[in-house]
C-alpha cells in the first residue's frame, strides 16, 4: 500500500459561548483505494498566522506521497524534520498531528480494526470527562457559568474543569456557590490558570480555592518557567498538571520534578504517534495522566479517545468536549458522551465518517482577524 494523495479542506466551525475556531481536515488516499481522515484541530490560537493550505498540501505530498502508510515511524521522523515545534509558539504540531490521525485511521480500515486495537488495546472501555467552565472576567460570568453546570450536570456531567486566574474574587464567588448548589452532585476535579499567574499570585489563588475543593492544579505558572512551577509544587498540596508538549520538555519537567501531572492532547503532541510517546513516558517516570486538548472536532477527538482507552494509565478526568461546545460536527455520526464518559467510536480506524456536505458547507479560507480580540484571550 502506497500514500497516491494528501488533501486538505479548511473549515471554521462555531462555538457555543466563544468564538469560532478553525481546523484543516485531512484526506489520505492510497493505491488500495483505502482513504484514511485526520484532522488538524482549532487553529485559532496565537501566533496570528494561518499556514497557506494550498502550499502545505503540496508539501505535504511532496515529502508522503509513494510512502507506505504502515512505516508510521519513518513518517514521524520526516514531519518532524520538515514540520518541527509544538503548538505553543507555533502551528507544526497541528499539522503533524493530522497527518498522524490520518494514517493511523488508514491503518485501522486497512486491517478492519479500531486503532486503539492497534495501539496497544483497550485498558478501558470509556474516558472519565470533565466539562471546562471558561474564565471568569465579571460578575455575569459567574452567573451563567452556574447555567453551565446546571445545564450540564442534567446531560449526565458531574465532574468540571474551571480557568481560573482572571479574577480571584470571581473565581472565590464560582467556586462558593458552586459548593453551595451542586455540593454533593458535582465536583470541580481541576483549577486551571492556564499559565497567568507569577509564582506568589499563584500560591495565594490555591490558599483561596483550596477550602472550596478541587484534585489538581494546573499551569499555575508560565510552562517555561520550571523552576517557578517547582516552586508552586512543594508550597501547595494539590498535584500539579502541565501541558507537556514535546519530548525534550517532558524529560525536563521529569528531571526537574516540577509536576505531578502529565496533560497530553493528539494536537499538541503531534498526533497519535506523539501522544502515545509522551504518555508512555510518564508512565515510565511513574508520573499521572490526564488527554487534554485543544478543542477538537469529533475527527481528532475520536483519536483522543483511541489514545485514552488504549495508554497505559489515566488518573483524573480528561477534557475532550469538541463535539459538544461546537454547534458544527464534520462527520455523519459524531463522538458520544453518556454519563459523563467520552465513548470510543465502534468500527474499523476512527470509526467516525467524513460528512462531504458538512465539509463542504463549512469550508472557509483560514483568517486569524477574528481570533485576536476573541480568541486569543480564551482559556
Ligand atoms: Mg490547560
Amino acid at each position: 500500500m502506497r500514500i497516491t494523495n494528501i488533501e486538505l479542506v479548511p473549515i471554521v466551525t462555531r462555538r457555543h459561548e466563544h468564538h469560532p475556531s478553525a481546523h484543516v481536515i485531512v484526506r489520505i488516499n492510497t493505491d488500495q483505494g483505502i482513504d484514511g481522515i485526520g484532522e488538524m484541530p482549532d487553529l485559532s490560537h496565537a501566533p496570528a498566522i494561518m499556514p497557506d493550505v494550498t502550499d502545505l498540501e503540496l508539501c505535504l505530498n511532496d515529502v508522503l506521497r509513494g510512502r507506505r502508510p504502515q512505516n508510521v515511524t519513518e513518517i514521524n521522523a520526516v514531519l518532524a524534520a520538515v514540520f518541527p515545534g509544538s503548538r505553543f509558539g507555533g502551528k507544526s504540531s497541528l499539522v503533524r498531528c493530522g497527518v498522524d490521525i490520518a494514517i493511523w485511521d488508514l491503518l485501522g480500515k486497512a486491517t478492519n480494526q479500531p486503532v486503539c486495537d492497534l495501539i496497544g488495546g483497550r485498558s478501558r472501555q470509556a474516558i472519565p470527562i470533565c466539562y471546562p467552565i471558561f474564565r471568569m472576567k465579571r460578575m455575569s460570568d459567574v452567573e451563567a457559568n452556574l447555567e453551565v453546570v446546571a445545564g450540564r450536570l442534567a446531560q449526565g456531567f458531574d465532574h468540571f474543569r474551571v480557568y481560573v486566574g482572571a479574577n480571584t474574587e470571581l473565581d472565590a464567588a464560582f467556586m462558593a456557590r458552586f459548593q453551595q448548589r451542586f455540593g454533593g452532585k458535582a465536583r470541580v476535579v481541576a483549577i486551571d490558570a492556564s499559565g497567568l499567574l507569577t509564582v506568589k499570585e499563584a500560591i495565594r489563588l490555591w490558599e483561596r480555592l483550596h477550602p472550596y475543593g478541587f484534585d489538581l492544579y494546573e499551569s499555575p505558572v508560565n510552562r517555561y518557567d520550571v523552576d517557578g512551577m517547582a516552586e508552586v509544587r512543594s508550597s501547595v498540596s494539590s498535584p500539579i498538571s502541565e501541558h507537556v508538549h514535546s519530548e525534550e520538555y517532558a524529560l525536563r519537567v521529569i528531571k526537574e520534578r516540577s509536576v505531578d501531572i502529565f496533560n497530553v492532547s493528539v494536537s499538541v503532541a503531534g498526533g497519535i504517534t506523539g501522544a502515545r510517546r509522551l504518555l508512555d513516558l510518564a508512565d515510565m517516570a511513574g508520573l499521572e495522566c490526564l488527554i487534554g486538548t485543544t478543542q477538537e472536532t469529533s475527527i481528532a477527538t475520536a483519536a483522543q479517545a483511541h489514545v485514552g482507552a488504549s495508554c497505559p494509565r489515566l488518573d483524573y478526568h480528561s477534557d475532550p468536549v469538541g463535539p459538544l461546545l461546537y454547534l458544527d460536527d464534520v462527520v455523519k455520526k459524531g463522538v458520544r458522551f453518556i454519563d459523563g464518559h467520552m465513548q470510543v467510536p465502534e468500527g474499523p480506524g476512527l470509526g467516525v465518517e467524513l460528512n462531504d456536505e458538512a465539509l463542504d458547507r463549512l469550508r472557509k479560507p483560514l483568517s486569524s482577524r477574528g481570533d485576536i480580540d476573541a480568541g486569543f484571550l480564551r482559556g
